[in-house]
């Protein structure tokens, strides 16, 4: 019988063990390698490649292969199959591979008479390293298990490449220019605010020293406490963080939980254990598969969700490493008082390693604003920019770094003016911090005596308790679609009813306006493949897929229904482009209260139902629409978007028109009108009413209800109190017919002129 692929691996490691543990030098070990590995895979070469300056792979030590190209044949890194192999991070196997395209023929290697070619990258870090190719004369079909065990016999050679006794350290880093100047690095907001402190690598690798295994047994019984050791752990974390948050946070960890608990993850582990692997190795070596995988996955969700399970593999690896220890990956004796953590990515609980009252920003290289570390670092106000290219390689530990989170980017090694600005900037805003919180209990009036209604925007639960906070009338927009995306599949109408009712219960009897699933267009559910749309934005979104899937949108209102049990309930709908739509959607509501009194439920001591008006056409049919509904609320960002048809997420066009224009602000101020006529409700709940300047405007026109994010309440409040209407009605009156681009900077001067705090 012919022996198993772990048994070959499993003898080859030990073979390799010994050539390592022996004497000589790097590279004489290296020619001992490849010799080793032909003789045991049976194939007439075998050759390691090693990248050098990131960019070119050099054939270092070959067994078959001329011995005289060795350090003088060079793939740059996508040439030629090696070089393929070094592009994609993953292994290739042909049995004919002169024939593939990108075969590129050095005659210096004598090469030519072998047809067969299998090869895998060498990764260290999520980096290729280096590929290790075996070749053979025979057209040899490599089976799977030898791919398998070659990818093992490389995550050994990772270990003597990356030792610096090959090549120099540096060379395996990407090289950037002088790492001593100060440098301004661009990424994207993924969390708003501004913070100062030093970069602390956040370094979750733990080095694994020992690879190979006497006994698999002996290590499959260690890999499985360390998962029981980690299981508990994690339960005592997740305890903690119930008592401090709950909600959403929840769903984050419960996800994440389910990844602990995968049972394809455990195999795969346990497999590399077979082939001759220490536990810790194992997980290593998945660890390694999962970050090249992440690299190549273009789905969003996928991506974010190998990220939790990255942050396992590490956890686990701590577990095993430090057998008894908690596995936590630093201590808070070692953070400094005002840490920036730099880091490739990170997963939820890692985060909540870290002492958060130390942590002033976080950079990641990868990154979006739903991913889960993301969403839980909002929950804490710290400042998060991600997709900061090469974060990781440009920054040094302890460099003093500047997150300017609110644009997108970072200062390295800030100039003391840079510094000084910033310092300057944070001291301020936490002066007027303190001024608004000051003015909390003041009411919102006009000097004229005018009281304006301000409310707040909210998605996460984590959010109601900034209407304490703020002194804010209500929640004017609840935005339910988060618990949609965080989760693997649809919340049912229990989890729901759950959500509703503790956020009801949180806002202490404070008005909150639901507003029905608004997803499609840029936010996407995970477990709906939407179909490609050319334009998203005017796609099938919204209450178009709610309408379409009738079910989902009953079930989120029987929950609504259920949590709103005795006490008031406010329903809004999103993306109504005609009043046969709110109709339908209406129907649906009053489908479920019927359903509700008929099952002995009791009815909402209120019920109030309102739309968005944020498609145009809305607008061509208020009369209709206004004797049928309780209240509308203006969506600006989307009607910005369709009244100029200027897609609101396209970089290129995001300055070109201004709300603070004639044909947006007369638009507006016909919809007050009429509103004001039939005496509905209007409010305004785009970004805009939380500007001081573009609210300013917004009263000026005769809106009297604004929401807003939670740090907008504060400016806004001082701009209306220092406000007077009448003259701001009359100045207004002179702009609508004007033929501006844009009236701000009229506004702004009369803003100033008139004492008109911005
Ligand atoms: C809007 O369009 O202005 C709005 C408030 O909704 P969203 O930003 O969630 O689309
Ligand atoms: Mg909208």
């Amino acid at each position: 019988m012919l022996p198993s692929a772990s048994t070959i691996s499993r003898r080859l490691l030990g073979r390799l063990r010994d050539v390592m543990a022996g004497g000589g030098t790097a590279q004489e070990r290296l020619d001992n390698v490849v010799k080793l590995i032909a003789a045991d895979m049976v194939a007439e070469v075998c050759s390691c490649y090693v990248m050098r300056a990131g960019e070119v792979l050099e054939l270092f030590a070959t067994e078959g292969l001329l011995k005289s190209a060795v350090h003088e044949t060079r793939l740059r890194v996508g040439e030629g199959l090696v070089g393929i192999i070094g592009a994609h991070a993953r292994p290739l196997a042909l049995a004919d591979a002169q024939t593939h395209p990108s075969f590129a023929y050095r005659p210096e290697t004598g090469e030519e008479i072998f047809h067969s070619l299998v090869g895998v990258p060498i990764i260290r870090g999520g980096r290729v390293i280096g590929v290790l190719v075996v070749q053979n004369k025979s057209q040899r079909q490599y089976t799977e298990e030898e791919v398998e065990t070659l990818e093992t016999v490389a995550m050994v050679l990772a270990e003597l490449v990356s030792s610096g006794e090959l090549i120099n350290r540096d060379e395996l880093a990407p090289i950037d220019g002088n790492a001593i100047l100060p440098m301004r690095l661009e990424g994207v907001r993924l969390t708003a605010g501004i913070g100062i402190g030093v970069a602390v690598m956040h370094q979750p690798r733990v080095v694994v020293q020992k690879l190979v295994a006497e006994d698999p047994e002996v290590e499959l019984a260690r890999l499985k406490d360390a998962l029981n050791r980690m299981r508990h752990s994690l339960d005592r974390m997740f305890e903690a963080q119930d008592l401090a948050f709950g909600g959403e946070h929840r769903d984050v960890l419960e996800t994440y939980r389910m990844f602990a608990e995968d049972a394809g993850w455990r195999a795969r582990m346990a497999e590399a254990i077979q082939s001759g692997l220490t536990a810790e190795a194992a997980v290593q070596k998945v660890h390694e598969d999962t970050r090249v995988r992440m690299g190549q996955v273009s789905d969003p969700y996928l991506r974010e969700r190998l990220h939790d399970l990255e942050d396992i593999a590490n956890r686990l690896l701590h577990h095993l490493v430090r057998a008894g220890g908690d596995g936590s990956t630093m201590l808070d004796a070692e953070l400094p008082e005002n840490a920036v953590l730099v880091c490739r990515t990170m997963g939820p609980t890692e985060l909540l390693d870290y002492d958060r009252r130390r942590l002033r920003g976080l950079v990641l290289e990868d990154g979006s604003p739903t991913m889960h570390v993301a969403i839980l670092a909002r929950a804490l106000d710290i400042p998060v920019v991600g997709r900061v290219k090469d974060a990781l390689s440009r920054i040094e530990a302890f460099d003093p770094i500047v997150v300017d989170a609110d644009s997108g980017q970072l200062f390295v090694r800030p100039s003391d003016d840079i510094l000084d600005a910033f310092a300057a900037n944070v001291e301020a805003r936490a002066v007027r911090m303190a001024t608004y919180a000051a003015m909390r209990d003041l009411p919102a009036t006009t000097r004229c005596g005018q009281s304006v209604r301000l409310l707040l925007n909210a998605g996460l639960l984590v959010d109601v308790p900034q209407l304490e906070v703020t002194g804010a009338d209500g929640i004017g927009l609840y935005r339910t679609e988060m618990p949609f995306m965080t989760r693997p599949h649809l919340p049912d109408v229990q989890a729901q009813t759950a959500l509703y009712s503790k956020i009801l219960d949180a806002s202490g009897g404070k008005p909150v306006v639901f507003r029905t699933l608004d997803v499609g267009s840029d936010k996407l559910l995970p477990y709906w493949n939407s179909a490609d749309e050319d334009n998203p934005a005017m796609g099938w979104r919204s209450i178009r897929i709610t309408l379409d899937r009738p079910a989902v949108l009953r079930h989120q209102l029987r929950a609504l229904v259920r949590a709103g049990a005795g006490r008031e309930l406010h329903v809004m709908f999103p993306m109504v482009a005609e009043v046969a739509e709110f109709i339908h959607a209406r129907a649906l509501l009053d489908m479920e209260l019927e359903r509700h009194v008929a099952s002995g439920g009791v009815l909402p001591s209120l019920v109030r139902v309102g739309t968005m008006l944020e498609v145009p056409a809305l607008a061509m049919q208020l009369p209709a629409l206004l004797s049928r509904v309780d209240f509308v609320s203006i969506g600006s960002n989307d009607l910005m978007q369709f009244l100029f048809a200027a897609d609101r997420g396209n970089m290129r066009i995001s300055d070109r028109y201004d709300v603070l224009s004639p044909p947006m602000l007369t638009f507006l101020r016909w919809i007050t009108r009429l509103c004001d006529e039939a005496g509905v409700s209007l409010s305004l709940c785009g970004e805009m009413a939380g500007r001081p300047l573009d609210a300013m405007a917004l009263l000026g026109i005769g809106f009297r209800n604004l929401s807003m994010s939670a740090p907008s309440v504060g400016p806004v409040k001082a701009m209306v109190r220092s406000l007077s209407l009448a003259r701001l009605e009359d100045y207004m009156a002179s702009l609508y017919d004007l033929p501006d681009h844009s009236v701000r900077e009229r506004l702004r001067i009369f803003a100033l002129d008139h004492g008109v705090q911005l």
